[in-house]
């Protein structure tokens, strides 16, 4: 019997390209039939033939609240009935970015956008119009958006579809990007000593996720920010996942760096399109219309998108916010690695964002995902969501808990892993 998600998949095809609005959703690299969801409460989403699952997801990192939550819903339902976008400015826009540069001191000014993708290109092309310079530095497996420029070696949704670049991006804009290994010191030393004069900017997840989880050691951290500093060049940590997800002052927090330039998304609009970019207000002071570096937006700082951002940012706020996400996420965690012990499977988090893996140790390289048995995940992904646990559709990407994750969620998903593990 065709299944109503089978049935949308079929029509989606006939006018969207794949079916889907962006491609991961397709479930390429898992294989199945994507499930198209039709509500979302707290921890938990139910599909078109009302199906119930326990969420991991949080619409790719957004929801860290769990979907719908009470608050944000009024904030977008009040602010919708004033109108939907002035395109001149508000009050909102004002308040959102004294909360943002309150919370992150590398921020002394922020400007909002609606991607995360217009983020970080915004970011780069700041950077290099700061600097005079045009080469950027990524790492191998990080994905920043979908930016010409930054379509190189760019993780996840290239890597489930076997395509490390794309198509139609010219050779010209890809040949000033240089990418490098993750957590290889000696490599990001030897480009500064060769080429330092000439590099605009580094740009970075702080911790990887779109390879899967994976954190950088020490050493990498100090690099970056020393060999940037050393050379005049710009150092952008695309914070766009791991923003208020890991931590309250973001990964930054936890590394003790102040980047020049910071890329923030998902939960800063807390579900709806509302991103941004921030950091020294002598680089910020480049851009348009202050400066000669051009970037704009008609729905930028839109109304109902920067209050669901705002009821969201009180919420992580609130006392012991993150202590509790963060032991929960652990907990689920912990499950997953006393589980795995004997099944070839390891986990990790920080804050509420964890990495799964069918590897013997937690991956630190893209190399090290790679290896990984991406046959056995896709067994235990579709063994996983027949038992009702949404796992992100690919070996390739990060995990998320949510506040609303309960220890009766965390354990009905150790319970399903478990037989899980037994049948792949
Ligand atoms: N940077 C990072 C680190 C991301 O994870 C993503 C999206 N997954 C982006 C940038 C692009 O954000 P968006 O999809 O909102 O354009």
């Amino acid at each position: 019997m065709t299944t109503r998600n089978e049935q949308l998949f079929e029509s989606a095809k006939k006018h969207i390209p794949g079916g889907v609005n962006s491609p991961v959703r397709a479930f390429g690299s898992v294989g199945g039939t994507p499930c198209f969801f039709t509500k979302g409460e707290g921890a938990y989403v139910w599909d078109a033939d009302g199906k119930k699952y326990i969420d991991y997801v949080g619409s790719w990192g957004p929801l860290i609240l769990g979907h719908a939550h009470p608050k944000v819903i009024d904030a977008v339902i009040d602010t919708a009935k004033n109108g939907m976008s002035f395109g001149a400015p508000t009050e909102a826009e004002v308040t959102i970015a004294d909360v943002l540069c309150e919370m992150l001191p590398s921020l002394e000014q922020v400007r909002l956008v609606s991607s995360g993708t217009e983020a970080t290109m915004s970011a780069i092309r700041l950077a290099r119009g700061f600097t005079g310079r045009d080469k950027l530095i990524k790492f191998e497996g990080c994905y920043h958006g979908h930016a010409d420029s930054l379509l190189v070696k760019a993780g996840s949704g290239l890597l489930t579809f076997g395509n490390p670049s794309s198509a139609g991006v010219p050779a010209a804009v890809a040949a000033d990007t240089i990418v490098l290994p993750y957590n290889d010191v000696a490599a990001l030393e030897a480009l500064f000593a060769e080429q330092g004069s000439e590099i605009a900017a580094i740009i970075v997840e702080p911790i990887a996720g779109n390879m899967n989880m994976v954190q950088p050691s020490a050493q990498f951290v100090a690099a970056m920010r020393n060999l940037t500093m050393q050379h005049g060049a710009v150092l952008i940590y695309d914070e766009v996942m791991t923003g208020f997800r890991v931590g309250l002052q973001c990964t930054q927090g936890l590394h003790g760096v102040t980047p020049d330039l910071t890329c923030l998304g998902k939960v800063v609009g807390g579900g709806m399109p509302l991103a941004a970019f921030g950091g020294r207000a002598d680089i910020m002071g480049y851009l348009a219309p202050l400066g000669p570096v051009y970037q704009a937006g008609t729905l930028s700082g839109n109304p109902v998108a920067v209050a669901a951002g705002l009821a969201t940012l009180a919420e992580i706020r609130q006392d012991g916010f993150f202590a509790k996400l963060s032991a929960q996420t652990a907990k689920l965690v912990a499950g997953l690695n006393e589980l795995g012990k004997d099944h070839g499977l390891c986990a990790q988090s920080v804050g509420g964002m964890f990495g799964v893996y069918f590897a013997e140790v937690v991956p630190t390289s893209f190399a090290d995902v790679m290896a990984s048995d991406r046959t056995r995940f896709n067994a235990f992904f579709h063994a996983m969501l027949d038992q009702g646990i949404y796992l992100a559709p690919s070996a390739f990407e990060a995990g998320f808990v949510s506040a609303a994750h309960s220890d009766a969620d965390i354990d009905a998903t150790l319970a399903a892993a478990k037989i899980a593990l037994s049948r792949c």
